[in-house]
């Protein structure tokens, strides 16, 4: 029998690999040369998210805050239209190259040390990733408690290492442990990840148990990351 213990150790492992690695992970929305209008913003924000932590202190504290605050994602912005996509490509509308563009990833951080729990508010249209934040913990030796780090609204799970024929399983042993309401996986050859799509319900399942769900598999040796990217508005 695996001990939660052992399945978070995995993870921060695959974690330190991901991050060490420093690949960027390109998000799924928008698709590229499908640049949003720049008046109307058309994709809602990620929700705030709130998790546990240990090692923050008064003294940390500040500079934790700092650091989350500077957290930066790469956008793709068209210089005539100011339209902005997730990924490289041109704008439909202009039918011009976006350029690349360093924005803020966060609108607010707050660290608790009297709660030992930080919460995010993501800004309007940034996709968050689990490993970009706990990277940044991390230089202040403050780890992500994954017990306590719920995998709330929709997420997508990236799973490194596994081929096509993971897909299903997967979805299974998510669908059965029953996580989430909803589970949809895809395989993406070009960068050799699967991503689940998941949306969990009221009670959001902690990152620590999705992890054994998918460690218990035996064909996700390489959990790495959670990643949350802002819908397209319903029109
Ligand atoms: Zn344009």
């Amino acid at each position: 029998m695996k001990s939660s213990n052992l399945a978070c150790t995995g993870l921060l492992l695959a974690l330190c690999v991901t991050s060490a690695g420093a690949r960027p992970i390109p998000t799924q929305q928008p698709t590229p040369g499908q640049a949003r209008d720049a008046g109307a913003p058309k994709t809602e924000s990620v929700p705030p998210l709130a998790f546990g932590v240990s090692g923050l202190t008064a003294d940390n504290l500040p500079k934790v805050k700092e650091s989350l605050a500077a957290l930066e994602s790469q956008v793709f912005v068209c210089p005539g239209c100011k339209a902005e996509g997730a990924l490289a490509g041109s704008c439909s509308a202009c039918k011009v190259a976006l350029e690349p563009r360093t924005v803020k990833l966060l609108k607010t951080a707050e660290p608790s040390v009297e709660n030992a729990s930080i919460r995010i508010t993501p800004d309007a249209g940034r996709t968050v990733r689990y490993s970009d934040l706990e990277r940044t913990l991390r230089q202040h030796l403050v780890q992500i408690d994954s017990s306590k780090f719920p995998v709330a609204g929709t997420a997508q799970l990236v799973v490194r290492g596994a081929t096509d024929a993971d897909v299903s399983p997967l979805e299974e042993a998510l669908l059965q442990a029953k996580l989430f309401d909803e589970v949809e996986g895809v395989y993406e050859p070009a960068t050799g990840e699967i991503r689940l799509a998941v949306r969990a319900g009221k009670t959001p399942p902690p990152l620590s148990k999705v992890e054994a769900v998918l460690e218990g598999t035996g064909i996700a040796p390489r959990f790495a990351d959670v990643l949350w990217a802002p819908r397209p508005l319903k029109s």
